[in-house]
């Protein structure tokens, strides 16, 4: 595109640089032209009066007079070569009417005109037919031409003499060819009117024709004996076209003293000669101008359309850049909505969050006040279950109490003093028996849970067994204890001892009446918690009965032996720990199992 463009230009410039250069050079040629003509008409102008002048002289006359009178024609000669250096003319000369030279300027040289006859020149036909002549002539003993004037002198009707005045055209080419109009580009060509080339600033180019001539023109010309030589022969000068304002543009044939090329070829007609003046231009000139232009204009519409192509590109560049920022704004302040809409959410889903935190903090609280008053509320139903038990526990001892401190005081009345010691003896045991049952009563009913610390599992089994080991002992018990010493319970120590003691009192208990006893407590990790494990070889539990352990005072014992508060309280401190007590199957005998949470830190499996 840009290149179409570019050769475009390229092109307009070139035709409008060839266009101007055209008409600079019509306009220096039209000057040039009208300089050479007048210069021409007024170095030939200066001759053409000679004849008439020279007819007037009174030497001339005395000729005229006296022709072959030797004194006359030798005064005849000394004025014509007079008259001839005055005029810059090449030479001056009167004939006859036969045409034989009388008298000439030249009369002092060897080879003088003097004698010689000119009744063939055409200037001295023309003027014996009574005209003013003036032509070309051939000096063909110079080798060049002349340009002659000729005058008829009649005398009467009769014409008896003719006065040539012929001038040199050689100084005059000269004068062109120095002159400083001309520049090297440009030759100055003078034709005659048959065409022939009669003065030149090439020498090759002298008396050769413009155009090729038919052959019987070109016989003619050349025994016209108007031309020294080369008469008739074609310059070869080609026409290519016409140009405006009369121009012509040719092409010429190359010559030993021109290259060949082109040229524009302007004329104008010297009139009063009858010939042509032209002149021939490099047309080179014109084209290296037009192609300068044109290259110029090319690099000029390259270079404007390359920063064109720059600017636009910058342009659209700059357009891409402030679309790109756009659009990362745009997605900035997406993003920044997109945040601020999604941080409100959140702070709203936090104040939620708190909300519902706070609520289940507060339903927690609900919660275990609720089971602390459950709790609470469960051991007063024990409590007033164990009421009529213990109103029948206490009252059964305070009856005997009464019973007892009667029979002491009347004991004592009697002076049995003995008696009295038994007697208190008995009362301090029943007094003990309503202490043991008063502290089991406070034991469960204390409301608050124990302080829960890291108990080891087979430091508590060890404790129970001292705890009984007076009764293990007398009963002959075999006791088997399987914990490790790496249990570490996260529980209240004592009321772990209290569970242990109550389970393994059921189990001596249990096996009284047998002789072989075994009694074994077992203790082993189960992911985060112990399991512990009372069993016994005693007669076991029988299924009825099952159903009823852990209802409070229920018991199989003997009255005053059994409160059936041992499981009760047992369970209700397993569930303190997060456990549960319960009975479970055995091969024989009975087993009881409970758990409790494993210290922290400390995981066994
Ligand atoms: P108490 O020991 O005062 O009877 P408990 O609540 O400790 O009260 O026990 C309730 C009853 O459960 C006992 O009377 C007994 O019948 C039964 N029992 C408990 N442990 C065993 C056991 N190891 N073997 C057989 N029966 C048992």
């Amino acid at each position: 595109m840009l290149l179409a463009i570019a050769a475009t230009a390229s092109w307009a410039a070139y035709l409008w640089s060839e266009r101007n250069g055209y008409e600079r050079l019509d306009d220096t040629a039209a000057r040039q032209l009208d300089l050479y003509a007048a210069l021409l008409e007024n170095e030939l102008g200066k001759q053409a009066y000679l004849p008439a002048l020279i007819e007037l002289d009174h030497d001339i006359e005395g000729l005229f007079a006296a022709p072959s009178r030797a004194g006359a024609r030798d005064a005849a000669n000394r004025k014509l070569a007079k008259v001839a250096v005055s005029s810059g003319a090449l030479a001056t000369f009167v004939t006859d009417d036969t045409g034989l030279v009388l008298a000439a300027s030249d009369w002092y040289w060897p080879d003088s005109m003097v004698g010689k006859n000119v009744s063939k020149r055409p200037y001295f036909v023309d003027a014996m037919n009574g005209n003013e002549a003036s032509l070309f002539a051939p000096n063909l003993e110079r080798g060049a031409s002349e340009y002659c004037f000729a005058r008829p002198v009649t005398r009467g009707r009769r014409i008896v003499a003719v006065i040539v005045a012929c001038s040199g055209l050689e100084p005059m080419e000269a004068t062109w060819s120095a002159s400083a109009f001309r520049a090297d580009s440009e030759k100055p060509l003078v034709v005659d009117e048959n065409g022939v080339v009669i003065i030149s600033s090439v020498p090759e180019w002298k008396f050769r024709t413009m155009s090729p001539l038919a052959g019987r023109d070109r016989d003619r010309l050349m025994q016209s004996g108007l031309y020294p030589k080369r008469a008739g022969e074609p310059l070869g000068i080609k026409l290519e076209r016409e140009l405006p304002h009369g121009a012509r543009l040719v092409s010429l044939r190359r010559t030993p003293d021109e290259p060949a090329g082109s040229k524009v070829v302007h004329e104008r007609p010297v009139a009063r000669f009858g010939w042509r003046l032209l002149i021939l231009s490099d047309a080179d000139e014109v084209w290296r101008s037009a192609r300068y232009a044109a290259w110029g204009a090319g690099a000029l519409t390259a270079a404007a359309g390359l920063l064109l192509a720059y600017m636009l590109q910058r342009r659209r560049v700059i357009a891409q850049k402030l679309a790109t920022r756009a659009a990362l704004q745009r997605a900035n302040d997406e993003l920044e909505r997109k945040v601020e809409e999604r941080t409100a959410q959140l702070q709203t889903t936090n104040v939620e969050l708190l909300h519902e935190v706070a609520e289940r903090r507060h339903a927690e609280d609900v919660l275990r006040q609720a089971q602390e008053k459950l709790v609470q509320a469960g051991k007063l139903a024990l409590l007033g279950q164990m009421s009529a038990g213990i109103s029948h526990e206490i009252g059964q001892p305070l009856t005997a109490l009464r019973a007892l401190s009667e029979n002491a005081r009347l004991l004592l009345e009697r002076g049995l003093t003995n008696d009295v010691a038994e007697n208190l003896a008995s009362i301090s045991d029943v007094a003990e028996r309503m202490g043991r049952i008063n502290a089991q009563l406070k034991s469960f009913a204390r409301k608050a849970p124990g302080e829960h610390s890291r108990v080891s599992v087979s430091h508590a089994i060890a404790n129970a067994c001292l705890l009984l080991q007076a009764r293990l002992k007398s009963e002959d018990v075999h006791v088997q204890v399987d914990a490790s010493d790496a249990l570490m319970a996260h529980c209240d120590g004592i009321r772990l001892e209290q569970v242990l003691v109550n389970l393994m009192v059921n189990a001596i208990d249990a096996m009284s009446a047998q002789a072989d006893k075994r009694l074994s407590v077992a203790a082993q990790a189960s992911n985060d918690r112990i399991v512990v494990r009372v069993t016994d070889n005693g007669p076991g539990i029988p299924a009825a009965l099952r159903e009823r352990l852990f209802e409070p005072f229920f018991t199989t014992k003997p009255v005053g032996e059994g409160l059936g508060l041992g499981l009760v309280i047992s369970a209700n401190i397993v569930v303190e720990f997060g456990g549960a007590l319960r009975a479970v199957e055995a091969q024989q005998g009975a087993a009881f199992e409970f758990e409790v949470p494993q210290a922290q830190g400390e995981m066994h499996v």
